[in-house]
C-alpha cells in the first residue's frame, strides 16, 4: 500500500551502506520509523527533505514490517532556527524530549499541533530561557500529562495564595499537603506557570520572570516529567 503524509523528521539513524532509519511524527499516523534506501549518497533523490526538524511531505510503501520511503519533499525547512545555535539546540532537546514521550502508532493531532506552533514560532520569539519553560509545560498539556495547577494534586483542596510543587503528586500542593521534598514556588511564579498554558508562543514575551524563578521552574517540570519518563516505552 502507498500512503502520502507529511511529518516532521525527528531522528535519522544510520542503515546499513548507504541507508538511514528515520523516526517521523506524522500527521496522520503518529510516529512512525520509515527505512530511506540511499539517503545517505551524495545523490540522493530526497535532498534535504530528511534533515532533522524538516516538515517535509512523505510517500512510503506500507508493508507489515517495513515501511519504505519512496518521495520526499519539503514544506517547511525552519532555516532561521537551524542557523541560531541557540535556538537549534532548544528545538532538537524539545524533539528529543517528544521522541521519548510519544508512542509509536498513535496518531495525535494536538501533539502534531504543538510541535508545527513551536518550530513555526522559535525562530522569532525573545526569551528562549522562558520558552523552554513553556514547551515543558506545552508539550505536557498536548500529551494529556500537564501537571495539576488548579488546586491541590496531594488533597484536592483549593490553593491559596502558599504554594508549593510536588512532581510526586502531579503538580501544585497546598500549605496544609506540602512534605519534605516539595519544591516552594513564589505565588508569582505559580500565577506565571498557569499563565504560561494560556499563552500563545509569541505572547509569553508578556511575562516578566527573573532567571533564578525560571531556572526553579525548569526543575521542577524536568522532575516531573521524569516519572513519566520512567513508564516503559517502546524507543526508535
Ligand atoms: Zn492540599
Amino acid at each position: 500500500m502507498i500512503i502520502k503524509t507529511v511529518g516532521f523528521i525527528l531522528r535519522a539513524i544510520k542503515f546499513r551502506e548507504s541507508d538511514l532509519i528515520l523516526t517521523v511524527l506524522s500527521r496522520d499516523y503518529g510516529k512512525i520509523a520509515l527505512i530511506a534506501k540511499g539517503a545517505r549518497r551524495p545523490e540522493s533523490k530526497f535532498g534535504a527533505a530528511l534533515d532533522l526538524l524538516t516538515l517535509s511531505e512523505l510517500v512510503f510503501y506500507d508493508a507489515e514490517n517495513l515501511k519504505l520511503l519512496k518521495e520526499a519533499s519539503i514544506i517547511e525547512d525552519y532555516r532561521a532556527i537551524k542557523s541560531d545555535y541557540e535556538r537549534l539546540t532548544l528545538a532538537l532537546h524539545t524533539v528529543h524530549l517528544l521522541n521519548q514521550l510519544v508512542e509509536e502508532h498513535h496518531p495525535d493531532r494536538a501533539v502534531f499541533a504543538f510541535l508545527h506552533d513551536f518550530l513555526g514560532e522559535l525562530g522569532s520569539v525573545k526569551n528562549l530561557d522562558l520558552v523552554a519553560v513553556a514547551v515543558r509545560l506545552k508539550l505536557m498539556r498536548a500529551l494529556g500529562i500537564a501537571p495539576r495547577m488548579g488546586s491541590c494534586a496531594r488533597g484536592g483542596h483549593k490553593l491559596t495564595n502558599e504554594f508549593w510543587f510536588s512532581p510526586q503528586s502531579g503538580g501544585f500542593v497546598c500549605e496544609a499537603c506540602h512534605q519534605a521534598g516539595d519544591t516552594r514556588l513564589s505565588p508569582r511564579l505559580a500565577q506565571n506557570l498557569k499563565m504560561i498554558l494560556g499563552l500563545s508562543w509569541g505572547k509569553l514575551d508578556r511575562l516578566a520572570l527573573a532567571e533564578d524563578e525560571i531556572k526553579l521552574a525548569q526543575g521542577v517540570l524536568d522532575e516531573f516529567m521524569g516519572f513519566h519518563l520512567k513508564a516503559p516505552q517502546k524507543s526508535t
